[in-house]
């Protein structure tokens, strides 16, 4: 505990402490409880009794008996709150919604083409409105919308900076909150991805670098929370927190250059990895149907093999780059990362074949969420904050 710590911050984080670990369990008790957090009894019943008043624990009935008095059992209520997030692309949006339980309860995606103009706003707004409608979230429990945007988002000023796909500039959360009736964050899409990753996966604590191999390419870095650097990043979980950089625009891992006087890259250097693993470049050799390369490849097309070896090459150059400077598990997920589990294990070794040290290429593996990832950690990041203020 930091030193100058008063006793209604005690208090406060002691609360905390007891709702996460009432979350973590399906159900506990007051002795439970107490043993597994070092807290008092009495504090435990005093505590107790006030998440059980502001609706965010119940009693679930009686323990299984040991002999002596039953325990009463205790849960969280998991749908006192709900999020909705959504994913904009350039061509489509994605909804996901979440409540404390952190699953996906829906997703959904709809073709909707980005037009920077008001009335796409508003189109936004109402497709909103029929996600919630459609599945009977109850309006006044949601938290929050996340919004993830393929761009630079400054979180604290909650606006995007920037971005390249969507070819927009400053573009505040206003402009999305003023045809929702909910309070509205917006997050990158890369990074939302990776929280989903980070909440879902059930990983022990520890570090990771994410790679979203999207339309564009980018990622995120979540560390574990001893490394913590500074108070003012804001957490995932109470285990995580997210490397954001100086100018909100760490992670951008598509612009480190593998080629020197390579491809020209849309961001004008050349040789930048987005301009060699970007899924455009499989995708738009079938129209843009990132499926259709996979499967053709698949039944033989021989020139799609040579592209995928040579995808996977330049993939591994950057991979490797990552681990030598994060020494910790890449994730590759976005477009080309739902496609990558039959050919994780020869990514493997192409990885091995560059990793000066011991252990081989087993630090790199596929995402494990591959259905609108970046829209479901966009929900996820609401729910997080929630439970971070009880
Ligand atoms: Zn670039």
């Amino acid at each position: 505990m930091r030193r100058g710590t008063n006793s209604l911050e005690v208090k406060k984080l002691n609360r905390n402490r007891i709702f996460r670990y009432v979350h973590s369990q399906s159900e506990t008790s007051m002795p439970d409880i107490s043993a597994a957090l070092d807290i008092s009894g009495p504090t435990v019943l005093t505590i107790v009794k006030e998440l059980k008043s502001a609706g965010v624990v119940e009693e679930v009935g009686e323990l299984k008996s040991t002999g002596g008095r039953k325990a009463k059992a205790i849960a969280s209520v998991r749908d006192v709150r709900y999020a909705v997030g959504m994913d904009i692309t350039e061509n489509h949006v994605g909804f996901v919604y979440t409540d404390l339980g952190r699953k996906a309860l829906k997703h959904e995606r709809i073709r909707k083409h980005f037009r920077n103009e008001e009335s796409y706003f508003r189109e936004i707004g109402e497709l909103l409105g029929e996600f919630v409608a459609r599945n009977r979230i109850p309006e006044e429990k949601i938290e929050g919308v996340g919004i993830a945007l393929p761009g630079i988002v400054d979180r604290q000023k909650n606006i995007l900076n920037g971005s390249h796909v969507l070819g927009i500039h400053e573009v505040s959360w206003e402009k999305w909150a003023a045809h929702i009736p909910y309070p509205c964050e917006l997050l990158n899409d890369a990074n939302a991805a990776a929280i989903t990753e980070d909440v879902c996966c059930k990983r022990p604590e520890s570090n990771l670098v994410y790679l979203s191999l999207s339309n564009s390419v980018g990622g995120a870095v979540i560390f574990a929370d001893e490394m913590k650097s500074n108070e003012g990043i804001p957490a995932i979980t109470d285990n995580t927190t997210m490397y954001m950089g100086n100018n909100w625009r760490s992670g951008e891992f598509g612009h480190m250059v593998i080629h020197p006087e390579g491809k020209t890259c849309y961001c004008g250097k050349k040789g930048c990895l987005d301009a060699y693993c970007s899924a455009l470049n499989l995708a738009e050799l079938e129209d843009g149907n990132l499926r259709a390369f996979f499967d053709k490849m698949e039944s033989g097309k021989e020139e799609y093999r040579q592209i995928w070896d040579e995808y996977l090459g330049n993939l591994a150059i950057a991979v490797d780059n990552l681990r030598m400077c994060f020494d910790c598990e890449v994730v590759l997920g976005g477009y080309v990362g739902n496609y990558m589990k039959p050919y994780i294990g020869r990514f493997q070794s192409l990885a091995a074949e560059k990793n000066i040290f011991s252990g081989g290429g087993d630090y790199v593996r596929v995402c494990q969420c591959r259905e609108e990832a970046s829209a479901y950690g966009a929900a996820l990041y609401q729910i997080e904050k929630y439970i971070s203020k009880i």
